[in-house]
């Protein structure tokens, strides 16, 4: 079996170091690229499965490498952010990129972002077959052909509206999903993009899943960005 490769596009060698330090010893092949116009010569060429993206490139913003990759492709894009933009990450997020972690972050952090976005992008091919199994984290299990949602083997009662929600988050466990993304996808595309609305029904979700809704197991805030489902178990 042929390594998976993984493209990091960022100017800061140390980040670059560290990265190449964690995935190497994991069996992944590793290209670096300094700059945004080496980055995507490299994707161009096809020789890559996962691209880690600093947005804050010398010669390009990461927001233009993220609207250019996607009119042809869907390879997964997981991007490297600084703490305190979360407006640019909601705004990579909704160009298309799947995904991103925040610096500094640790090697458990960005294994765990990589598993989930390969995962996903395998996902799309045999979408069916996969969407039909039931999503099982702890004790949530969640049968999407059913409309079940059960708790330690008890039924759930949710709204349709909930059960959409929580629906959505599972199929794409692990994967943060921006509040613009879930309201287009739950409401429709011409809900007035209003948080509060999610907010209230995220609010009755956890206190209908979550034991403790402020130290949740399955359903995690990303503040400023949107919600995150816990990876299957
Ligand atoms: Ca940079």
């Amino acid at each position: 079996m042929s390594k998976l490769s993984i493209l990091i596009i960022e100017d800061e060698k140390n980040i670059c170091n560290f990265i190449k330090a964690t995935l190497k010893p994991q069996g992944y092949k590793i290209i670096t690229a300094t700059s945004a116009a080496e980055g995507l010569s490299i994707i161009n060429s096809g020789s890559c499965d996962v691209v880690l993206l600093d947005l804050g490139l010398p010669d390009m913003d990461g927001l233009e490498v993220i609207k250019q990759v996607r009119t042809w492709s869907s390879l997964p894009i997981i991007i490297i952010s600084a703490r305190t933009k979360e407006q640019e990450k909601v705004q990579a997020l909704d160009l298309g990129a799947d995904d991103y972690i925040t610096k500094p972050f640790g090697t458990a952090e960005l294994m765990a972002r990589i598993r989930t976005a390969l995962r996903h992008s395998n996902r799309l091919e045999s979408d069916d077959e996969l969407c039909k199994r039931p999503y099982t984290s702890g004790a949530l299990t969640i049968d999407f052909d059913k409309r079940l949602v059960l708790l330690n083997g008890e039924s759930v009662h949710l709204t349709q509206i909930e059960f959409k929600i929580i629906s959505l988050l599972a199929r794409n466990a692990g994967k943060v999903l921006t509040y613009d993304a879930i309201l287009t996808h739950v409401w429709g595309p011409y809900i007035e993009q209003n948080n509060q609305i999610l907010r209230v029904n995220m609010a009755n979700v956890r206190r209908k899943l979550e034991k403790n809704p402020a130290e949740p197991e399955y359903l995690f805030t990303e503040v400023g960005i949107g919600y995150r489902m816990a990876e299957e178990t």
